[in-house]
């Protein structure tokens, strides 16, 4: 038996990782650690909250106290990092905290595995650590790290941080880099969850720009199974680009929404575009192919379809989080990542 330690198993990804893990290895212990920020809801990892083998624990990654009692108490095994502060707009407003948590809490992590001999930690990191591409190109894991958003900069600052305790200590810790992951659970204030609930109260949708800045679309369980197979298969020291193979505009995206809920293209708001935003993303995931034998099952129709379904069936989920999110965030945003 494994103990895994997943640190923001409340928020999107880490909440999915969750419940892939717990369902596909059932005879593994799952720690879930998250200091519960706006962005952490305990309801999404509430169908396996009963089970004996998962154990919920309110904490932050920059509380090394904390992590020292926690790991000296149970012994872990592996660490699936996703704690991160993760919203663009927010680390324009408010950089500070993105550094706390993203850079001194990844490090905080780090340290406290690396003395209580955890074997495995893989370290979730994002394509905006690579900036911002042209018409064409891919991003590599060999693309130099230019970030661009303070966002962007505290993820490259920890990704940094992991490489070096790769190097200097030995510790095996596994970067993994994804692009932008859409599915069940995600907060309401990024793209796609916005699109569908406020088509679905047929409010006015914002889209940031002239629309046509590109994203890879990755669904959060083809993410999920890429980091299992890093996690199981991937060779420590190195780094693992994820994409979805899904290159798509966002106006494109808010078009395919609207299409789906059958609401009308006259709900699209242009407004001001975002400061120092990144024209195009996209990945060359050919190294966790080759290497791993992971590959995307969702295209962008079927997982988007699905996506839509879920919103749509779960208001009771969102609901909630709408009310808090238009109270943090009274002006019309358009946010994407
Ligand atoms: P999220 O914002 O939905 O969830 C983050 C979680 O971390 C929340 O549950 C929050 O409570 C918790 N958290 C925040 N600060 C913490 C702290 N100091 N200590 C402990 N827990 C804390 O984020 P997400 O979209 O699920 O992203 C997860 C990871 O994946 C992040 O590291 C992010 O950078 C990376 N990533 C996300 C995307 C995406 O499209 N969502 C794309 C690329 C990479």
């Amino acid at each position: 038996m494994t103990t895994l330690l997943v640190t923001g198993g409340a928020g999107f990804i880490g909440s999915n990782f969750v419940l892939y893990w717990m369902s596909r290895h059932p005879k593994d212990r799952l720690i879930n650690y998250d200091l519960l920020t706006y962005a952490g809801n305990p309801e999404s990892a509430a169908s396996v909250a009963h089970l004996p083998n998962y154990r919920f624990v309110k904490g932050d990654v920059a509380d090394s106290r904390a992590l020292r009692k926690l790991l000296a108490e149970e012994p872990v095994d592996a660490v699936v990092h996703f704690a991160a502060e993760s919203h663009v707009d927010r680390s324009i407003s408010e950089p500070e905290a993105f550094v706390r948590t993203n850079v001194l809490g990844t490090q905080t992590l780090l340290e406290t595995a690396r003395q209580h001999g955890v074997r495995r930690f893989v370290h979730v990191s994002t394509d905006e650590v690579y900036g911002s591409l042209g018409e064409t190109g891919l991003f590599t894991e060999h693309t130099p790290l230019a970030p661009n958003s303070p966002y962007a900069a505290s993820k490259a600052g920890s990704d940094l941080l992991a490489r070096a305790y790769f190097e200097t200590y030995g510790f095996p810790v596994i970067i993994t880099r994804c692009s932008n992951n859409y599915g069940p659970y995600q907060y309401p204030e990024k793209l796609i969850p916005m699109v569908i609930t406020r088509a679905l109260g047929n409010r006015e949708v914002p889209v940031y720009g002239d629309g046509l800045n590109v994203r890879d679309w990755l669904h959060v369980e083809d993410h999920c199974a890429a980091i299992e197979r890093v996690l199981e298969q991937g060779v420590p020291g190195q780094v693992y680009n994820v994409g979805g193979n899904n290159e798509r505009t966002n106006i494109e995206i808010v078009k395919s929404i609207l299409a789906e809920l059958g609401k009308p293209e006259s709900l699209i708001r242009y407004v001001a575009d975002r400061l120092g935003h990144d024209r195009r993303y996209a990945m060359d995931a050919s190294k966790l192919r080759r290497e791993l034998g992971w590959q995307p099952r969702y295209s962008a129709q079927e997982g988007l379809k699905r996506t839509v379904a879920w919103y749509a069936g779960r208001k009771d989920w969102w609901g909630p989080l709408l009310e808090t999110t238009g109270r943090q965030n009274p002006k019309p945003q358009a946010p994407e990542g």
